[in-house]
């Protein structure tokens, strides 16, 4: 087996690869930070992140293990001080695997040029001044005129992310689909959008026809898909369900509406 280790190199996190080294040097797994079969990212949710766009041409066939160095994340299943269990578990690895769903992004350009992106949590575009205007259209159905800040596009494991900061609802990560939530709406006598965020199931998809082409951002998790530098303008957008996955080694399971409780709620018990 060959493991890579990805840390976003805080003095904790550097503690954390030093152990899991000297651990992994004893049991004889590789350390390959290349062509990994597991990559381990030392760090939280954000790191994984950093991890998944780092690691994304060899989605097939890598597993990810997030380890914590503070609370327990949504991607991190093991927390700083757990190195030697969870090198322990390396070692009796079997192959065991859970996937999750991923956001196909394409931008399409008024020039006709494409660019494509993939994302883990979602992606978010936002015009910076003045109203972002456009046509929302499922499954090549119009569905409503949209008039506000922006729109965010989630995956079920990205909706405890930005998502759920702007009132998007928490999907168990079992459910496959995109939820499309509104950034500050127009809502009046003139203007009306549906004002909830809106769930679509995974053979559906998502077009956004761009009425304001004109500083517009779009980013795909930590990333910038689209800047303000950008000399091209954006004449539709495009959000699927991705043919790829990516793929966690899941040695432990943790229920995921607990993560939720101990991350936003937490104290009750
Ligand atoms: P960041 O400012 O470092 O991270 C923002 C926070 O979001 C961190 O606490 C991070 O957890 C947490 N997070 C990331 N993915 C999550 C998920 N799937 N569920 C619950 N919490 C999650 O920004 P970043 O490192 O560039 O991370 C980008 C992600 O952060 C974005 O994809 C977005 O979902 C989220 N974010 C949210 C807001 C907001 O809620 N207003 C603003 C910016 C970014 P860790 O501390 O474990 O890394």
């Amino acid at each position: 087996m060959k493991v890579a280790i990805y840390s976003n190199q805080t003095n904790d996190s550097n503690k954390v690869t030093s152990r899991i080294k000297e651990l992994l040097v004893d049991t004889g797994i590789i350390i390959d930070d290349v062509a990994p079969d597991i990559v381990l990212s030392i760090g939280g949710d954000g790191t994984l992140l950093s991890a998944f766009h780092h690691y994304r041409d060899q989605l097939e066939h890598v597993r990810f293990v997030g380890i914590h160095t503070g609370h327990l994340g949504f991607y991190t299943d093991w927390r700083d001080f757990e190195a030697d269990k969870l090198v322990e578990s390396l070692k009796q690895d079997n192959g065991q695997r859970v996937s999750y769903p991923l956001v196909d992004v394409d931008i399409n350009y008024t020039d006709g040029t494409k660019e494509h992106f993939v994302a883990l949590n979602e992606s978010i575009i936002k015009k910076i001044e003045n109203t972002m205007v456009c046509d929302i259209y499922i499954k090549g159905q119009l569905f409503e005129r949209f008039r506000g800040d922006g729109l965010c596009v989630s995956t079920p494991t990205g909706s405890t992310g930005y998502n759920k900061s702007i009132g998007g609802a928490v999907i168990d990560p079992s459910l496959v689909g995109l939820q499309l939530s509104e950034i500050a709406s127009i809502n009046n006598r003139v203007f009306r959008t549906l004002g909830s965020p809106i769930i679509v199931g995974k053979d559906q998809y998502l077009d956004l026809e761009l009425r304001t082409e004109d500083r517009l951002i779009v980013s795909c998790d930590q990333l910038q898909a689209h800047g303000l530098n950008e000399k091209r303008s954006i004449a539709t957008m495009h959000y699927q369900i991705s043919m790829s996955k990516i793929y966690f080694a899941r040695y432990r399971h943790t229920n995921f509406w607990e993560r939720v409780d101990e991350a936003f709620i937490g104290g009750l018990k």
